[in-house]
């Protein structure tokens, strides 16, 4: 900034452009055009490194679109559609096609069907005309007239199905929208002109492919926009950030050769193994050797020496965790003191300004009286989820119930651990819905016992994961684990257990806790003859450890909060896992339960008598909630922030730069 001047050339030449040009890109734009970050791609430098066409957003878009072979489409891909200026969609998205992006992540889906997609998720009439297009696409039909294409044409023919098919498409969605930046549209022009460069390459195939299904049109197609090069033409710029080859026979009035360190100048040989020996030799490839690479960086070097009046070399100490040296072919030049030049980032000034405005930001925001009647009347279901968060953070409950924050991952695979805990708890249902107690499971035959785990387990991944409905080969693995699961823990516990009742499963309930109407639901609750309830909560994952209901902060509060129901005589974890499964919990005195780790609540929390157990929980529970109503908001998770680990809010509560501004105090 402080050297440039209008008509004077800056040159900056990068050994290892093609490795470092995103950052580049980013860190120049940032320097020198702070307001880019406003007007995206504005630059008043310019990179020339051609990078392949089939990177350009707006023709990945199209080649992504003419490679959907089959109706069903990833969920990823299929959320790039229909977010795709370059298809004529809003962006930022339109309010319904929001509400339908929420509703395929809720539902964990990973791919959707294009045949049923009207019946399932709706009707927007642009996905509705997407929908369409992409269905006749893949089952080969003319959109127009519906017949069925002819297999083998000429790629000119090809083309031509090309071109139609994507204007079907809307694309390249051209906006004539005045709001568009003249930079934008330029490179989408500029983009499409080479684009049907392509397509013309494609047509001049025609005498040495012959006719050729649309496969293999396709396959070439795709391949010719893979290997050209785009860049976009700009007007000449004052600065302009070329490789070593490319710099050759420029002249600069100032120029900054960087990235002059040991491992990239001279650059590592990397010989193509493909060319013989002798010819690379011979011939002086690139990268051949490394007597070749010396020789071409002295050269470089040389002649960037005199190409301009004001050199400056410079080489970074790191890169990742590796140190770095700087190049020997630059170790006799002479050193300048090392100079820190401010940034002229937007970030860097505000954190240097020392007049900084300061804040103090209230440690209560209060809910409305609207949200308060909101929580009242319908109430929070998984209720206890918001008791958890506002224990281990209460920006998290803040963030999740009163912002109504929500991410929702696209799974990575279509059966996880929460699809595994789901089939595992229903499995269960059903069996105990049929044995009804400790007698009826004690008269199964091993044989009968084997039987029924099996039509529960199947019927049960029917039910929780229809995403792998036909995958027969998994579907049997996942069904005989999941019986091992069970059969381990009626063996090892419920078979060992006096005399028990099913008194209910899986049973809804509500709770008022200081105006907030909690919804959960329990697991199960079994009746001990002559003593009372037992209520029970299954974990097929992680352990849960019965000790958190006795800490100052409650952070499983599911038990706790269920006990304020129907008073029980004691709680239970069933803790499901392949030959380790556990029982255990807390409970009244002399209370049978078998195989059962009792966690002695008096000698704990050091209350007298289960009903004073029973009082306390409800009372730090309400203290909670009422915490959580009067706004408590703070970015304080507990444990030295051990809740972030699985926290989807950090980006939200910065938590981040919090902990590093702690840290540099
Ligand atoms: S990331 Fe940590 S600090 Fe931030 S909301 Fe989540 S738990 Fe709280």
């Amino acid at each position: 900034r402080s050297i440039f001047k209008p008509g004077k050339r800056i040159g900056i030449v990068v050994p290892e452009l093609e490795k470092y040009i995103s950052l580049l890109k980013r860190e120049l734009s940032a320097e020198l055009v702070p307001n880019s970050i406003f007007k995206p791609d504005e630059q008043v430098f310019n990179i020339s490194l051609a990078l392949p066409l089939s990177q350009e957003p707006m023709i990945k878009v199209a080649i992504d679109l003419l490679n959907i072979k089959s109706a069903t489409i990833t969920i990823n891909k299929f959320l790039s559609f229909i977010q795709s200026p370059f298809l004529g969609f809003a962006y930022p998205p339109s309010q319904e096609i929001s509400d339908l992006e929420r509703k395929l992540r809720k539902r964990r889906i990973l791919s959707i069907s294009l045949d049923q997609f009207e019946s399932t998720y709706g009707n927007i009439p642009q996905i509705k005309r997407l929908v369409e297009v992409l269905r006749s696409w893949v089952s080969h039909k003319d959109l127009f007239t519906l017949s069925p294409y002819e297999n083998n044409l000429l790629p000119s023919e090809w083309t031509e199905k090309i071109s139609a098919v994507l204007k079907a498409f809307n694309w390249p969605g051209y906006s004539k929208d005045s709001t568009s930046h003249q930079f934008v549209l330029s490179k989408r022009h500029q983009s499409f002109e080479t684009w049907k460069n392509c397509l013309n390459q494609l047509s001049s195939l025609n005498q040495i492919l012959g006719p050729i299904n649309r496969e293999k049109a396709l396959e070439y197609f795709t391949n010719i926009v893979q290997n050209t090069p785009f860049q976009i033409k700009t007007p000449e710029h004052s600065i302009q950030v070329v490789g070593l080859l490319e710099s050759s026979g420029m002249q600069f009035d100032h120029l900054w050769i960087m990235g002059c360190h040991s491992e990239a100048l001279p650059a590592h040989p990397e010989p193509n193994p493909f060319i013989p020996y002798e010819i690379r030799n011979k011939f002086s490839i690139p990268r051949s050797n490394s007597q070749r690479e010396l020789e071409f960086a002295e050269q470089s070097l040389k002649r960037l020496i005199v190409a301009s009046p004001d050199v400056h070399c410079s080489f970074p100490l790191h890169e990742g965790d590796m140190d770095l040296e700087i190049s020997p072919l630059i170790k006799s030049f002479p050193n300048i003191d090392k100079t820190n030049y401010l940034s002229k980032r937007i970030k860097d000034h505000i954190l240097t300004l020392t007049d900084l405005e300061e804040l103090t930001e209230p440690e209560f925001l209060p809910a409305t009286d609207t949200e308060k009647r909101l929580y009242s009347t319908e109430g929070i279901s998984s209720g206890y989820a918001l008791l958890k968060d506002q224990v281990e953070c209460p920006f998290r409950a803040f963030a999740r119930y009163r912002l109504n924050s929500e991410r929702h991952q696209i799974p990575e695979v279509d059966y996880d651990n929460l699809d595994r805990g789901n089939v595992i708890h229903k499995a269960l249902e059903l069996f105990w819905f049929d044995t009804v107690d400790s007698d009826t499971l004690l008269e199964l035959s091993k044989d009968s016992l084997e039987k029924q785990l099996k039509r529960y387990v199947r019927e049960a991944l029917k039910i929780c994961s229809i995403r792998t409905t036909n995958q027969t080969q998994f579907n049997n693995l996942e069904i005989e684990r999941n019986i091992r699961v069970i059969h381990d823990w009626l063996l090892a516990i419920e078979l060992k257990r006096p005399s028990f009742r099913i008194h209910k499963l899986e049973k809804s309930i509500s709770i008022n806790l200081a105006g907030i109407k909690l919804l959960l639901r329990i697991d199960r609750i079994d009746e001990i003859p002559g003593k009372g309830l037992l209520l029970i909560d299954y974990k097929a994952g992680r352990d849960a450890k019965p000790t958190e209901w006795f800490a100052e902060k409650i952070r499983s509060p599911q038990l706790p909060l269920y006990s304020m129901d129907e008073p029980p005589a004691g709680l239970a974890y069933g803790h499901l896992v392949i030959g380790k499964p556990e029982f255990k919990g807390t409970t009244i005195p002399d209370f049978p339960l078998g195989q059962f780790k009792n966690h002695d609540f008096k000698k704990i929390t050091g209350c007298s008598s289960w009903e004073e157990l029973l009082k306390h929980w409800k009372t730090r529970l309400n203290r909670v909630a009422d915490e959580f109503l009067r706004g408590k908001h703070t970015v304080a998770p507990i444990n030295k922030g051990e809740p972030c680990r699985y926290c989807e809010f950090d980006s939200l509560c910065r938590v981040q730069e919090t902990l590093e501004t702690w840290e540099s105090d």
